[in-house]
């Protein structure tokens, strides 16, 4: 038995449990893995969704060029696909991103254009500004858009959410999500409610970003908009993919709390993830008073630890942010002495 590409090969990733960092809460704490999608992430599923709608409609042509500002998981999706589906890829990207991520594009020949991080979105030197002009300007170029693109959130209608229900017998009572273009908690939200209403759905923020404080005031507040290390979610605008209505409460974790409960699942579970799944665990853990033995609760691991040894996996990065204090004696501080 053999798959007809790679392609063929995302999704149906495993469902595991909890069973040390989150020690202290009531319940049944349930990861859904998804660096074993073939990219390392779950972006994956809705890159190759964005690709095929856009072929369906023929937004997409045979030949054509697929252009996207991205943080890393959905250009390597779009790039794995591109190459399959014989697309050139470009991609524009911000110089917060880990240089591991912007070479794993590159290994797929996509090219990578990196843009500086801390401008307005419509400043033409934005990394979604200089998307735009691209797509404008190169011939039988096609947009992935992911922030407002339906077909986003559709890849977690149609798989993420239906897998969780199968997964927990439908017996989920909690999603909790890091989010960043929306789609993820979006589009599994849906699915999951449209089968229980009662599911709760946690939405992870971070600080600098403006999801939480608009889910509860219905404001904007440009603020809450300020430089922030944790990759992969918050935003300085609303993207329409992320749907407020199917979203219970947004919780935000500090920079500090998400690294280094990223490296605890490392330490005390045996799971290697990236940055915003300790950013999700975090927020469960603030929020995780109000559960009850009997819930199941559902979070979401977007994607691998590798694209983040520069960072949190790095002691060195750790401590010139404060982040690690601890005076430990390890076998190397003995041998130093
Ligand atoms: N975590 C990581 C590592 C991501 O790359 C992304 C995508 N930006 C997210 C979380 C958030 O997912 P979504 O865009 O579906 O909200």
């Amino acid at each position: 038995m053999w798959y007809n590409n790679i392609l063929e090969t995302i999704g149906d990733t495993p469902l595991v449990k909890l069973n040390k960092v989150t020690r202290h809460l009531q319940g049944t704490i349930l990861a859904k893995i998804e660096t074993t999608n073939p990219g390392n992430s779950i972006k994956d599923r809705m890159a190759v969704k964005m690709i095929e709608d856009a072929e369906k409609s023929g937004l997409l042509k045979p030949g054509g060029t697929i252009i996207e500002g991205t943080s890393g998981n959905t250009g390597m999706g779009l790039a794995m696909a591109a190459v399959v589906k014989g697309y050139r890829c470009i991609f524009t990207t911000t110089d917060k991103q880990s240089k591991e991520k912007i070479d794993a594009l590159r290994a797929f020949g996509a090219e990578v254009i990196v843009c500086p991080t801390n401008v307005a979105p419509d400043d033409p030197r934005s990394y979604y500004a200089v998307s735009s002009r691209l797509a404008e300007e190169v011939p039988n170029a096609w947009k992935a858009n992911q922030y407002d693109n339906p077909s986003n959130a559709q890849a977690h209608y149609e798989q993420t959410g239906p897998e969780i229900w199968e997964q927990t017998a439908g017996k989920i009572t909690h999603l909790v999500v890091g989010v960043g273009t929306g789609g993820t908690i979006s589009g599994a939200a849906r699915y999951l409610r449209e089968k229980n209403p009662h599911i709760k759905v946690w939405g992870i923020d971070t600080y600098g970003s403006v999801f939480k404080k608009y889910k509860e005031t219905g404001i904007l507040d440009k603020d809450e908009i300020y430089p922030y290390i944790t990759e992969g979610i918050g935003e300085d605008f609303l993207p329409a993919n992320v749907d407020f209505s199917v979203i219970d409460l947004f919780e935000k974790v500090t920079d500090k709390d998400a690294a280094l409960m990223t490296r605890e699942l490392a330490r005390q579970e045996g799971i290697f993830a990236g940055n915003s799944a300790g950013s999700a665990v975090a927020g469960l853990l603030q929020l995780g008073h109000s559960l009850t033995k009997d819930d199941v609760v559902v979070v979401i691991f977007h994607d691998h630890g590798s694209r983040y040894m520069g960072k949190m996996y790095n002691e060195d990065w750790l401590r010139e942010r404060g982040f690690l204090q601890d005076k430990k004696l390890t076998a190397q501080t003995i041998l130093n002495k």
